[in-house]
């Protein structure tokens, strides 16, 4: 075992130490220093995450019931076909725009024009998807301190616990660092890669081979989510976005 695997193990999976780690940790000073730190964060980030929830929690929660209501009586009254066949009215997503525009989230417009830039970044999320391809078929969920320690080493503060991850890492996408999630959903698992130094120039929405890509903005920088074609990803976009706050560099 050499110091790199070392780091890439007990990143995944701090809290459990294979015998391998544990001999490795014994005999070099420099990842027996990295680990105490790792724990360190790990108990930290456990403490913030334990903070009461941000004050406008609750009108948000309201705002998105009233929405919820208002959008389940234009559904009784509308015609409107279903987009993309996903039991989304278009009332509906316009009717989430709205709620989302208002409560600060990222919306993806489907776009059946993309341009060749689009198409190439939907490509590159795709080929990144698939180089980490052992993260789509983890089951067991990692530790909050192990997202919050993902996210935290590119600026990203989290506000909520995001449930179901399976797979948290930094990566380098175009030459930034990023953070890169998978969440477990029963359609599959969905591939997030939050790019908070790396502005898009627009958002949009599509498929490539058996997957949808949506990029949205995030406050400063970008999101980008991979999910199965079959799955609805407008819950976990709106989750992710309503959990993460990222810090002005
Ligand atoms: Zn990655």
């Amino acid at each position: 075992m050499n110091c790199l695997e070392f780091r890439r193990v007990v990143l995944e999976e701090p809290q459990q130490l294979a015998p391998a780690l544990v001999a490795h940790k014994q005999q070099c000073k420099e990842c027996h220093r990295y680990y105490v730190q790792l724990q360190e964060q790990e108990a930290l980030l456990m403490e913030a995450l334990a903070v009461p929830v941000p004050d406008d929690l609750a009108a948000k929660i309201m705002l998105q019931c009233s929405f919820d209501e208002t959008s389940d009586q234009a559904d009784a009254n509308s015609s409107v076909v279903p987009l993309k066949s996903k039991g989304k009215t278009f009332s509906q997503f316009i009717g989430g725009f709205a709620v989302a525009a208002s409560v600060m989230l990222g919306v993806v417009f489907w776009q059946t024009h993309l341009s060749s830039e689009q198409r190439e970044l939907t490509e590159m999320f795709v080929q990144h998807m698939e180089h980490e391809a052992h993260s789509l078929v983890l089951e067991e969920p990692i530790s909050v301190g192990r997202v919050g320690f993902t996210l935290n080493n590119v600026g990203i503060k989290p506000m909520g616990e995001l449930v179901n991850v399976t797979y948290a890492a930094n990566c380098i996408i175009e030459d930034k660092m990023v953070a890169h999630l998978v969440v477990k959903t029963d359609k599959g698992p969905v591939t997030i890669l939050l790019m908070p130094n790396k502005q898009f120039k627009t958002e949009f929405a599509q498929e490539a081979k058996q997957w949808q890509v949506a990029l949205t903005n995030m406050k400063q920088g970008s999101a980008a989510f991979i999910g199965p074609k079959t799955l609805d990803m407008e819950p976990i976009q709106q989750q992710v976005m309503q959990s993460v706050d990222v810090l002005q560099i």
